[in-house]
């Protein structure tokens, strides 16, 4: 057992953020033993403790240095507005919280909400946009099923988080202007010790090399010799591939890594130009 004091880390209890921020633990190689009926959970093989909170009591936490740092959606940080230091984005829970009128209803610009009701369950983020954009509206704070206000005669515009639209779409709302916009982060508390700090280092040197690998894939394939250069040419801004003779006379193998989304751009390419034996494999983690 190690005799470092351990990171706690506050993560959702229950929620959309949960998954992906336990399977980002699990991919860094850190073993949690627990359930979420527990409060709380050490790691078996590194220094952190895990503290399964409410969403909205995680930034207070972590400003207040019960927890070290926690995985919260930036927008709740706002909300709350406390001051934590956002020390990682992780590119997951992305959203933006944004304003939407009826779509029956002529919309010109946010100004056009001058005067009006507009519902939330986010009145600070809302009130700090209204406010930079000059404009004078009635906040009406709900906690849940807001995009029904407008329906039931309640507000006049909603400001809610949107991620697909589809929401908005099936209660006749349209999206009009994007007050912010969100993903899930890790957050570090003003009060963290120097001790906890390095153990943060430490885990994020791993996450980092986890989301670095996200969406990457080695690239194998075999070449005639005499096309390689043309091959690297269509690999363009990637570091010099490797390239390593074949058994057989006249051909060689040319290995690299790329974007997966890149990969179907340029795979036509490679071919005509003579690839051969193209293998896609997946990349667990990349150290950069
Ligand atoms: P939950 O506890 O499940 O309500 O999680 C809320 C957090 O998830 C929000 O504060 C956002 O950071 C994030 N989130 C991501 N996409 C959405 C979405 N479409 N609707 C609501 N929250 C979202």
């Amino acid at each position: 057992m190690s005799s470092l004091p351990p990171l706690r880390i506050a993560v959702q209890k229950k929620g959309r953020l949960l998954d992906e921020s336990i399977q980002l633990l699990k991919e860094c190689g850190i073993k949690i033993d627990n359930g979420r009926d527990q409060l709380k959970a050490a790691a078996r093989n590194f220094p952190i403790e895990v503290l399964y909170l409410r969403n909205s009591d995680i930034p207070q936490y972590i400003q207040d240095g019960v927890a070290d740092i926690g995985i919260i959606g930036e927008n709740t940080i706002i909300e709350k507005k406390k001051e934590v230091e956002i020390v990682q984005k992780l590119g997951f829970s992305k959203c933006r919280l944004s304003l939407a009128t009826p779509k029956d209803i002529p919309y010109g610009s946010v100004q056009d909400l001058d005067g009006k009701r507009i519902a939330t369950s986010y009145p600070v983020s809302l009130q700090l946009f209204l406010d930079a954009n000059n404009i004078k509206a009635d906040i009406h704070e709900i906690s849940g099923s807001v995009e029904i206000a407008p329906n039931i005669g309640l507000a006049d515009a909603i400001c809610d988080l949107v991620s697909t639209g589809s929401t908005l779409f099936k209660n006749g709302l349209e999206e009009q202007d994007i007050v912010l916009k969100s993903e899930a982060v890790i957050a570090a508390s003003p009060k963290i010790d120097q001790e906890r700090r390095d153990i943060l280092d430490r885990l994020l040197f791993r996450v980092k090399s986890v989301l670095a690998a996200r969406n990457k894939k080695y690239l194998l394939m075999n070449v005639p010799t005499a096309k390689v250069d043309d091959i690297i040419g269509i690999l363009p801004g990637m570091r010099s591939p490797t390239v390593l003779p074949l058994a057989e006379e006249g051909w060689s193998s040319v290995h690299t890594v790329i974007d997966e989304g890149r990969f179907w751009d340029i795979i036509d390419e490679l071919r005509t130009s003579g690839a051969e034996g193209i293998l896609i494999v997946p990349i667990d983690k990349m150290i950069l």
